[in-house]
């Protein structure tokens, strides 16, 4: 049925049409793979920052943020912003999804850190202060960060405090800032498991 001369050409067809569907089944089955929306390894985190064009602003500290919302997201605390406080965007430089409006966990960057722009999230401290705002109302009974979140949390405040040489002390969350009066990230966000946390990862993103 097959001439010789006929099975290299049926061979090829074969491999083209099977080469997608290979690269199709690891895409989607691979064991390890995570989706993207739930990790930031270095590598995700180093291009977040490459989306950055200009020189990076000198930032010396990073205060973390609760919305103070069951729901919400960047595009959320953006429009209202702008239009209830009137400022050019959101104040909050970048957004951890709890899984309501983006997802579980989901580092989202707004336009202050894209453009290097001083935030508007710690009075006082906004001209030296990365702005972190976590999804959620956790001075609300029982609503706690989802583990994604503080994992990615973690993640990003590693990755930052490394590449701008920001002490672990100068992560605080806002309640915790010189002057300020809030209860903002809430009761139940759980700052002793948090610094921990942040050390060991700080130990595996420091280069070898
Ligand atoms: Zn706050």
């Amino acid at each position: 049925m097959f001439s010789r001369r006929n099975v290299i050409p049926a061979l090829l067809a074969l491999l083209l049409i099977a080469l997608p569907l290979v690269v199709l089944f690891v895409l989607v089955f691979w064991p390890d793979r995570v989706p993207p929306d739930r990790t930031r390894a270095p590598e995700d985190l180093k291009q977040l920052c490459r989306t950055v064009a200009c020189q990076w602003h000198p930032w010396e500290e990073i205060v973390i943020h609760h919305s103070g919302t069951d729901s919400g997201n960047l595009a959320i605390i953006d429009r209202y912003h702008r239009e209830r406080r009137h400022w050019e965007s959101a104040g909050y430089h970048f957004v951890i999804g709890n899984g309501t409006a983006s997802g579980d966990g989901e580092i989202e960057v707004g336009p202050r850190w894209l453009n290097q722009q001083v935030g508007s999230h710690c009075r006082g401290r906004n001209d030296k202060a990365i702005g972190i705002c976590l999804i959620g109302n956790f001075e609300k009974s029982g609503q706690r960060p989802t583990l994604t979140q503080m994992l990615s949390l973690a993640q990003l405040t590693a990755y930052l405090t490394l590449r701008l040489g920001i002490p672990v002390e100068k992560v605080r969350g806002h309640r915790d800032m010189p002057g300020a009066v809030t209860l903002c990230p809430g009761k139940n966000f759980p700052m002793n498991g948090f610094i921990p946390l942040l050390e060991a990862l700080r130990d595996d993103y420091r280069p070898r």
